[in-house]
């Protein structure tokens, strides 16, 4: 893998391996335990710099390559998903910001989300309206120098605790999705405030939860673009930061996979290692073959971004949906090599079993991936 970086990039992710392996390793399991957002863990990426990666030199980021996040998206969910959706999240809430905003609201918002000091939050869902963004209902009313929004999105990462809320509303009720527009709401506006925080399977240490207007004024200049122009950013934003999902996908397996590994090397039945077995060594074998296959998807995916290619949707589809289905079937493999002690919350598998659910559903679920790929290849 080396070879596709530059030097100054390998160094970053050796890095981060360091620092994931001593201190966000063991917070892994009380973050999880506790389900309380680790605000430590958030202080020590923003203070590494690792939080400013996605964004451009000029509005203060690291202006990294797309293929080194998503190797360092990777490093962190080998052994914290939550972890690593903090930095998945800030490049979801801010990409539409770097894609439509003007100069000056690049200026006012990005360089807080650079320095960590704010985090991002990314608004599409609604109750009524998941795989089917569209029909979303929340609307935005322009009055004067405002607009006045009234709905409610759900299942919101970050809802809470981001400063910067990209929020998708529906500003012209007689068109379709060119009626939905792009706003920038900031955390503390009047009318503005968190709902119910969802109790979830995995990535518990993430707060998802419920973004609530009620006649909620913000300045008009919070409009992202052009009216009308919310849903296409929607989707372009979300064609950028699947490979993330994915690259978190692969995390999780390796992670499962290098814990089963030296696991199986150790236990002991029938008077010799586990390891020793072939059924078992074929098992780990296919862990491995599904993981470095959605490994290469990935990084993939990352260089032809990273290359300008306008056409690298149906990749980061086919990446998302292979790696999430690995990390599945490896996760679940790894319990199975654990036998009894893989059901056990002593050991760290069955969690990411819990947090690679989540892959196959968050940023468009694998059969609206599958859509997008049938799309792409029947045109
Ligand atoms: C932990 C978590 C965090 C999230 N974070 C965010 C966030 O930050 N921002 C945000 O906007 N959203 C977020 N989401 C929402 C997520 O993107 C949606 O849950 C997802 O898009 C699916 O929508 P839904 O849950 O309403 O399911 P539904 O759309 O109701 O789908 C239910 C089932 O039907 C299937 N289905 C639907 N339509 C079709 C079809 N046409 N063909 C075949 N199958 C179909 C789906 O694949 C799924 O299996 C998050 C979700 C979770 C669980």
């Amino acid at each position: 893998m080396a070879a596709r970086l530059a030097s100054e990039e390998q160094m970053l992710i050796d890095m981060v391996r360091d620092l994931a392996r001593e201190k966000i390793a063991p917070r892994a399991t009380a973050v999880d335990a506790t389900g309380e957002f680790p605000w430590d863990i958030k202080e020590l990426l923003a203070q590494q710099d690792i939080l400013a990666m996605p964004f451009p030199e000029a509005y203060g980021g690291l202006g990294s390559s797309e293929l080194t996040i998503l190797m360092v998206i990777e490093e962190l969910a080998k052994v914290c998903t939550t972890t690593s959706l903090l930095l998945c999240v800030q490049q979801l809430g801010a990409l539409p910001i770097l894609l439509a905003g003007a100069d000056e609201q690049k200026r006012r918002w990005i360089p807080r989300l650079a320095s960590g000091e704010w985090l991002a939050a990314f608004a599409l869902t609604e109750p009524d309206s998941g795989s089917d963004a569209g029909a979303m209902r929340t609307r935005a009313v322009r009055e004067g120098d405002h607009y006045v929004l009234n709905g409610l999105k759900h299942f919101i990462t970050n809802a809470g605790v981001a400063h910067v809320n990209t929020v998708f509303a529906v500003t012209a009720l007689d068109q379709d999705v060119r009626g939905i527009s792009a706003f920038v709401v900031e955390d503390g506006t009047p009318g503005f405030h968190l709902g119910k925080v969802e109790n979830k399977m995995g990535i518990r240490g993430s707060q998802t939860g419920e973004l609530v207007f009620e006649d909620c004024a913000i300045p008009a200049e919070n409009l992202l673009g052009h009216e009308g122009e919310g849903f296409k950013i929607a989707l372009a934003t979300l064609d950028r930061t699947r490979p993330g999902i994915a690259a978190q996908a692969v995390g999780i397996a390796q992670g499962a996979l290098d814990f089963a590994a030296q696991y199986a090397k150790q236990r002991v039945q029938f008077g010799k290692p586990i390891a020793e077995n072939q059924g078992l060594q074929f098992m780990l074998a296919d862990m491995d073959i599904q993981t470095e296959a959605a490994r290469q998807l990935v990084y993939h995916v990352g260089e032809l971004m990273d290359q300008g290619a306008q056409d690298f949707g149906r990749y980061s589809a086919i990446a998302k949906t292979f790696a999430s289905d690995a990390a599945i079937q490896v996760t679940n493999d790894a319990i199975q090599v654990l036998g009894g002690y893989g059901y056990m919350k002593e050991f760290p598998v069955e969690r990411m079993m819990r947090d690679a659910k989540v892959t196959q559903i968050y940023e468009g679920t694998n059969q609206i991936q599958r859509m997008v790929i049938a799309r792409a290849l029947l045109k």
